[in-house]
């Protein structure tokens, strides 16, 4: 059975090996027995439960909150030639009872239902009379009546276990936190379950959090997208429908494709706006938190938010909309102080009970904390959610550019001070003004010139007294007032600081984004070299995506094109190895592809001298190097030295030439790197390897190195 498993990893989905706990939770299943899994955004859910729906006989009935994610689930499995369907309130009754007859002949290995549907005394009894393979409760978090996604009919799914006690269910989440998971467990009657918890590191994520002033926010952001991001989709969030509106017709008006999504919009025009995100390549989504659950696009290259989410976990599940591929994104974020005391104020007038509202405000103390972090903001969620990462991670602002801290002290005391005096009752920028000795009406009337404060703040200019107050706020030796105007209140903490017990170091204020270079580095793949097939690549996709009514990642995803790239495959055997092309795919697509693939490498194929150019035509129509050896009637050695040649000018890859997994080239780069002398010669190598490798696979993998 485990056997088989691996079998239609390989030949239905294309993929070579199971990820994180895949193997494990997919054996537990098959062995009919309950599972509980939580993994983060991306790490592999679907496949924990499509997969022994495949093995075991009969169907596999998912319950999925969301129509949309339904649906793009079923139109992917059906294009790996999977019997897949769904049914809820979008079918009309006739292709609906087509649909429950395929389930009752035992036609489907996949049966999506939303969750009211299921419930019905109706289909559980079609239920009963159908052949199960098991069940499947995805989003399984909606049964907390805490979380922000409760849905009331989630709390009635333990019926299945009453009604169905030998049908399997798999339970699935991305939510991490302790309360939730307990919940699940709970109230789903999955107390036997078998608990799988994986990493929620997403390392392919480089987060990063800049300070400021809230009108150029807007340019920082556009200045990101064009850099980094310009034919990229993405997504901005924005606190606000009106921000989201002026956001979307401000990138606009710059000659991006942003479109807003908020719940003020009519439906057709919200459903339209993210149809054309799914579809199009590079739609910039502006929207309210209200996007993004359901939203299983995996080539979102960046999150933005302008500004600053209500708590941290409410970042990492924004932000987890990014990168799903795997493949490098950024979620970038730029927050001021008007943020914080605006969220404070939202949190304040709402209806909920003051229980609640302490949790909420303690919450969004949390996510300013981790905003103003000077050491690494991965190990710092990590830790949040109860895992653990042991090294900075090197791929967040803070790893990438180190931030300055200075004392600061004497400046936070006069800035406290200057609380104190004027008896806790203004905000951020009055406060500036008397520290900066402003001369204006107001503090005349309220005899504050007449203050020992007055003036005493003049070496800081207006920004940097704001950067001040907000990390004293971030660390909680300043409160906002939440019944007040947004005036600022002296808490306990701050007392050591004000007596001067206490040193007190703050971070400096970069002069511009500087993670920007290398964050720049981090997402470009596609070499400039490579761009026009990788562009023509992508226009094949759009084409039969287009065709076939579907979204392109669910013909390809980036990252296999990205690998068609790299490898420049030939044949269909070349072709099928490329990550997720399965048997079915390699059918449908692989011809068209390939068309592609070989005109682009003939036509980059000119510039080698004579002999070299006609070993890589024959290695380029299929022929292994034997084969062409014999052809030419030339020696192997002399082959191989042709294509070490044509590695080096970069007219064909190291892989379309070797077949080296990536450990062995790595041990051979690092040989290499260790024992050579300058002058390329490669005994030495081939010795410390022990001969493992032949001398004409160190001289590919060491041209492979020099390519210019
Ligand atoms: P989740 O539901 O956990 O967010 P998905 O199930 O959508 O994640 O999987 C995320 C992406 O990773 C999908 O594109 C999926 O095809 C891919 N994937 C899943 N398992 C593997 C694997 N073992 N090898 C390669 N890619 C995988
Ligand atoms: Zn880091």
């Amino acid at each position: 059975m485990e056997d088989k498993a691996l079998t239609i990893l390989n030949s239905v989905f294309g993929y070579s090996e199971f990820r994180h706990h895949q193997k494990e939770i997919i054996k537990q299943v098959i062995n009919g027995n309950d599972a509980v899994v939580l993994m983060p955004t991306g790490g592999g859910k679907s496949l924990c439960y499509q997969i022994p729906a495949m093995v075991r006989g009969g169907t596999g009935i998912v319950v999925s909150p969301l129509i949309a994610l339904m649906q793009d689930q079923v139109v992917a499995l059906q294009q790996l030639g999977v019997q897949a369907a769904f049914l809820n309130s979008t079918l009309s009754a006739s292709t609906a009872n087509d649909i429950e007859q395929q389930l009752l002949r035992g036609e489907l290995d996949l049966l999506y239902v939303a969750p009211e549907r299921l419930m019905t005394e109706r289909f559980l009894s079609l239920l009963a009379r159908a052949s199960l393979a098991l069940f499947a409760i995805d989003e399984a978090h909606c049964v907390s009546q805490w979380g922000h996604d409760f849905r009331p009919e989630y709390i009635q799914l333990s019926v299945l276990h009453q009604r169905f006690p030998n049908i399997p269910r798999i339970a699935l989440t991305a939510t991490a936190d302790e309360p939730t998971r307990r919940e699940i467990i709970q109230r789903l009657s999955l107390e036997k379950a078998h608990l799988f918890v994986s990493s929620f590191d997403r390392p392919n994520i480089c987060y990063r959090i800049s300070q400021t002033h809230s009108s150029n926010a807007r340019d920082q952001l556009y200045r990101f997208i064009l850099n980094e991001h310009e034919n990229d989709a993405g997504i901005v969030y924005c606190l606000s429908r009106k921000k989201v509106e002026q956001t979307a017709q401000w990138l606009s008006a710059k000659g991006l494709t942003a479109l807003p999504y908020h719940a003020g919009l009519p439906v057709d025009v919200r459903q339209a706006n993210q149809q054309r995100f799914l579809t199009e390549e590079q739609v910039i989504i502006v929207a309210t938190i209200a996007f993004g659950m359901g939203i299983d696009k995996p080539d979102v290259r960046f999150v933005a938010h302008l500004n600053l989410p209500k708590s941290i976990e409410a970042y990492y599940q924004e932000t987890g909309r990014a990168g799903r591929d795997g493949q490098p994104a950024n979620a970038w974020m730029m927050y001021g102080l008007q943020d914080v005391i605006t969220l404070k104020k939202m949190m304040e007038s709402s209806d909920a009970d003051e229980a609640h509202k302490r949790i909420e405000h303690h919450k969004l103390q949390s996510m300013l904390g981790f905003s103003e972090l000077t050491t690494c903001r991965r190990q710092a969620l990590l830790k949040y959610f109860s895992d653990n990462l042991d090294k900075p991670c090197g791929n967040c602002d803070t790893c990438i550019t180190p931030v300055e801290t200075w004392d600061a002290t004497e400046v936070a005391q006069k800035a406290l001070s200057c609380v104190y005096k004027t008896n806790q009752r203004f905000g951020v920028n009055y406060l500036i003004d008397v520290l900066m000795g402003k001369e204006h009406a107001r503090i005349k009337q309220f005899g504050h010139d007449k203050l020992s404060v007055y003036g005493i703040g003049k070496q800081t200019d207006a920004k940097q007294w704001r950067s001040i107050f907000r990390q004293l706020i971030a660390r909680n030796l300043l409160a906002v007032d939440m019944e007040g105007f947004g005036n600022l209140l002296l808490t306990e903490q701050c007392r050591p600081v004000l007596r001067g017990e206490q040193t007190l170091m703050l971070r400096k204020e970069s002069k511009q984004e500087k993670a920007r270079q290398r964050g720049r580095k981090h997402n470009t793949n596609i070499k400039e070299s490579d761009k026009t097939l990788w562009e023509a690549l992508r226009a094949c996709r759009k084409t039969l995506a287009d065709e076939k009514g579907v979204p392109p990642y669910v013909i390809f995803h980036d990252a296999a094109l990205m690998e068609m790239v790299e490898r420049q495959p030939q044949t269909q055997q070349q072709f099928s190895k490329i990550t997720g092309v399965g048997e079915k795919k390699l059918k449908a697509y692989a011809d068209d592809f390939l068309k592609i693939i070989q005109q682009y490498s003939l036509s980059t194929a000119s510039t080698p001298t004579d002999t070299v150019d006609e070993t890589l035509q024959l290695l380029r129509s299929g022929l292994q190097v034997e084969a062409i050896a014999q052809q030419r009637n030339l020696k192997t050695t002399t082959i191989y030295n042709h294509l070490a040649q044509a590695i080096e000018s970069g007219h064909v890859g190291l892989q379309q030439v070797v077949e080296l997994s990536e450990a062995d080239i790595k041990t051979i780069q690092n040989a290499l790197s260790a024992f050579s002398d300058g002058s390329r010669k490669l005994k030495p190598v081939y010795d410390a390897l022990d001969g493992t490798f032949d001398y004409h696979l160190l001289r590919c993998v060491q041209a492979s190195l020099e390519v210019n």
